[in-house]
């Protein structure tokens, strides 16, 4: 069957009360700018619900994929519309809906019909009932079955009739631009393109930075990220990158701080410059990919450590409490695991120690930075005048 019309189903967003409408709204304009390069559609809110009509030829799977990005929607349901409001009209279209998708007739179903337009003759109930009769008619080898019917066929009655019994899956979440905005520290990882992913799908707009140490690290690497923020923009909306050149700090902590603390201290400097442009560019937060435990910056003592860096916004880091397995897990169903994988060095990597601290303290730390004291300044405000800024999408 040849569909012109979606219908769009979303869950959280139905407990937003007044403001429903603009989450509504944002999410709208989310599926037009997905859609626009595919055909020619209409988004339109009816009656509390949200259609999607084609109004020019189109392929399915690439509509589906891209609805599929849009955070908020929860289902899609590609919907049978009758112009023809009469009983005869109906039964006609619900059988003819069935022949033509599910062909085979050895399963079992159910009507659940719904009468919006109270001028229309038959309650649901009724039409429940006679339009499961008709079905059972006109193919005998159908079964009834009311609590676990392998096929639930909705029938929806308002000025049109809607058909439609398959709902595809959709991401869930709210839409982008309805939770204020959040840096996220980007690197070529598996985890830190999943974390800024997930809190995009929370509505958070995300800009990104990078820490860039050429030439230890290379273009490639850093082709990479901006590859990396595409990918994730398929989901969050154009993704801001800023590439900060991170070269002469590092090597600045190299030269002056004991190696088996350079992690945390140069991870304490990124969350510094981090804040600073994220402050500067009316974000809320910082996110990042760490996970407890999984190397040493990242033990629960390394965390507090670093988080002291960022004293002004709160960090987020959506996958603090998984395995890596389930990082992956979601790197690969929102594709950038390819691309994570691919093995290009990073700054982080570079300079690592033989025997890195895994419970440093805090007096330990910062008594170790004071020996970056007149030495650190003009390169920090260096790099931060010379940001690169990509608009990654
Ligand atoms: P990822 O898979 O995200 O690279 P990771 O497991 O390699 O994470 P770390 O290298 O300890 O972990 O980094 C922890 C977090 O710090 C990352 O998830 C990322 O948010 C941030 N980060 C690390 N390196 C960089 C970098 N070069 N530029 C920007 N952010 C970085
Ligand atoms: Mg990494």
């Amino acid at each position: 069957m040849e569909y012109k019309i979606f219908l769009i189903k979303y869950a959280e967003i139905g407990t937003k009360g007044k403001n429903r409408y603009v989450f509504e709204e944002v999410m709208c304009k989310r599926m037009r700018s997905r859609l626009k390069p595919l055909g020619k559609f209409e988004v339109r809110r009816e009656y509390g619900r949200i259609f999607v009509e084609a109004l020019s030829e189109y392929d399915f799977d690439e509509v589906i994929e891209a609805l599929g990005t849009v955070f908020g929607i929860v289902g899609i349901c590609p919907v049978c519309v009758v112009e023809d409001v009469t009983y005869d009209a109906i039964s006609k279209a619900v059988c003819e809906y069935i022949e033509s998708e599910y062909p085979k007739h050895d399963f079992t179903f159910k009507v659940n019909a719904r009468r919006n337009n109270k001028q229309f003759p038959k309650t649901s109930m009724e039409l429940n009932c006679d339009l499961g009769a008709d079905l059972l008619n006109r193919f005998p080898t159908l079964t009834v079955d009311v609590h676990k019917p392998d096929v639930l066929l909705q029938v929806e009655v308002r000025n049109v009739v809607y058909i439609y019994s398959h709902t595809i899956k959709g991401p869930g979440g709210l839409p982008v631009g309805t939770n204020g905005k959040g840096m996220a520290l980007l690197s070529g990882g598996i985890d830190s393109p999943v974390a800024a992913y997930m809190i995009a799908k929370r509505g958070v707009l995300v800009e990104a930075v990078y820490f860039h140490a050429p030439p230890y690290t290379s273009e490639r690497a850093k082709q990479k990220v901006v590859d990396l923020a595409k990918l994730v923009s398929k989901y969050a909306g154009a993704i801001k990158l800023h590439i900060v050149n991170f070269t002469d700090v590092q090597l600045a902590i190299y030269d002056n701080c004991p190696h088996d603390e350079l992690t945390i201290i140069m991870k304490r400097i990124m969350y510094k410059m981090a804040q600073e442009l994220a402050l500067a560019n009316d974000c809320q937060c910082i996110i990042t990919g760490e996970s407890i435990g999984q190397v040493s910056s990242q033990t629960t003592q390394s965390l507090y450590v670093i988080d002291q860096a960022a004293d002004k916004l709160p960090v987020f880091r959506p996958c603090i409490g998984m395995d890596k397995q389930e990082i992956i897990d979601i790197s690969e169903q929102i594709g950038t695991y390819e691309t994570s994988i691919l093995p290009y060095e990073d700054c982080c990597t570079t300079f690592v120690a033989k025997h890195p601290v895994t419970r440093p303290a805090l007096d330990t730390i910062e008594k170790s930075e004071q020996a970056l004291v007149g030495k650190i300044e003009d390169l920090y405000r260096k790099a931060m005048e010379n940001i690169e800024t990509i608009n990654c999408w």
